[in-house]
């Protein structure tokens, strides 16, 4: 688990920032829900055979009542959760994004952590392969929004509960006669989840699941037409996919389309988004059936790829310094930095780092300011106050002179300030 810190943490909200303002041109509203839930709605949602739900999951027991708690490893069980307790269907589909810390027990390396963060796009109520596109061409816009290249789109189709049945005979068949093939894992999943055996990072069997029954194959006419429609709004858009028939994801809750967004440039952990139909997880969670799509990108992994392909320039200075030659100007001096901050200037102000010793020389006091990346420094100097003035000094384009403004006049001069910074 990480800590964000400065000056880090303003790639962060950038990034937020870009987010935000995409889903509202997409029209997807925000939702919060809690970190912690019933483990049950984790263990049914997913499936049982999962390796989030066999071996990552964060669970304890509530001490005060004995629930069984599990710290969120994805969000879109959670979502459809308040979706279903708070009928937000009730009026037709919503589409909904969020944005927070996830947590599983994994191995941590490069893009791999145990409390990671994923926004999250879903669209529930809406049965249309046209949402599966809106929500790829959403995520799409995304990468071209930061810059991003070379991010390559992979789908697949899962087809429907029965096709996959079919497919599953066939597919358990194949791995019979090659269990000796099989990892331990693969081996336990044999009879119970052998879809998911399709989902293995065993370098060793990547040629058995190469050569394994592809489940597009059983897939019926009108599972087939929906994979269709997707390809032809995509192909209509511009955007390039690669169909991959191995595709299978990490949860059971998905049928027909299921799509990842890789990379080759982040090592192994190059899927930087995932995504798909999940059109009987609400029914599943206690819902009225209803379809749903959507998908979860990974911050940590979408900022590495940022970060090997272009440096983004993040200012975060403030506007004004202000420098107190003499403690007791503070009174004065604050109660200017906080009209500045009401007028939307950015001020810091000051602090000398150790007490009963003055604020500190005047020497001393510019270099702080200098190093805050400030605009402007503001001079509360005693003889200028007492005439009710307050000098304002450019830091940074080298000749241009200081000037005494008149502290009543701060609205006038504060948004030359703004303008320029
Ligand atoms: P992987 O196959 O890499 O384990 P996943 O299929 O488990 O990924 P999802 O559950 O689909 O991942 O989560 C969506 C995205 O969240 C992933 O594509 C990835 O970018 C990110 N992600 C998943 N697990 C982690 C993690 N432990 N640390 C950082 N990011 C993660
Ligand atoms: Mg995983």
């Amino acid at each position: 688990m990480n800590d964000i810190l400065p000056p880090e943490s303003a790639q962060w909200e950038w990034f937020e920032t870009k987010v935000r303002s995409l889903m509202d041109r997409y029209a997807y509203r925000n939702i919060r829900t809690p970190i912690v839930e019933p483990s049950a709605l984790f263990i049914r949602g997913l499936g049982e055979v999962t390796d989030i739900v066999e071996k990552e999951m964060y669970s304890f027991e509530d001490k005060l009542n004995g629930e069984q708690l599990t710290l969120r490893p994805e969000s879109t069980a959670g979502v459809v959760r308040a979706a279903v307790e708070h009928s937000l269907l009730y009026d037709g589909g919503k589409r909904l994004y969020y944005m927070g810390p996830m947590y599983r027990h994994e191995r941590p390396q490069r893009g791999r952590y145990r409390q990671f963060h994923q926004i999250g796009a879903e669209a529930l109520g809406f049965p249309g392969a046209e949402m599966d596109a809106e929500l790829i061409l959403l995520a799409d816009a995304l990468w071209q929004e930061l810059g991003l290249k070379d991010v390559q789109l992979e789908i697949n189709s899962l087809g429907e509960p029965d096709e996959r049945k079919a497919h599953r005979a066939a597919l358990i068949a194949y791995l019979e006669g090659n269990v000796g093939l099989l990892d331990e894992e693969a081996k336990r999943r044999l009879y119970s989840n052998p879809l998911r055996i399709l989902d293995t990072k065993n370098p060793n069997m990547q040629a058995l699941v190469e050569n394994a029954p592809r489940l597009i194959d059983f897939l019926g006419e009108k599972s087939l037409a929906h994979f269709n429609s997707v390809k032809a709004i995509l192909d209509m858009n511009g955007v390039a996919w690669k169909f991959n028939p191995r595709l299978v994801r990490g949860m059971d809750y998905y049928n027909l389309t299921v799509f990842e967004f890789v990379t080759h440039q982040l090592g192994s952990q190059g899927t930087i988004c995932g995504g798909g139909r999940y059109d009987y997880l609400i029914e599943q969670i206690g819902g009225r059936p209803a379809p749903a799509v959507g998908w979860a990108l990974g911050v940590e992994r979408v900022l590495e790829l940022l970060k090997e392909q272009r440096s983004v320039q993040l200012q975060s200075a403030p506007v004004v310094y202000a420098i107190v030659p003499d403690a007791v100007a503070l009174p004065v001096a604050m109660a200017l930095l906080q009209k500045l901050r009401g007028l939307g200037v950015s001020v810091q102000m000051h602090s000398p780092a150790v007490r009963g010793e003055g604020m500190g020389s005047m020497k001393s006091q510019f270099k702080k300011a200098d190093a805050s990346g400030a605009q402007y420094a503001l001079i509360f100097g005693a003889d200028e106050l007492a005439r009710g003035g307050v000098i304002v000094k450019p830091l940074r384009d080298g000749g241009s002179q200081q000037v005494e403004h008149p502290i009543h006049h701060v609205a006038d001069w504060a948004g030359t300030l703004q303008s320029i910074a």
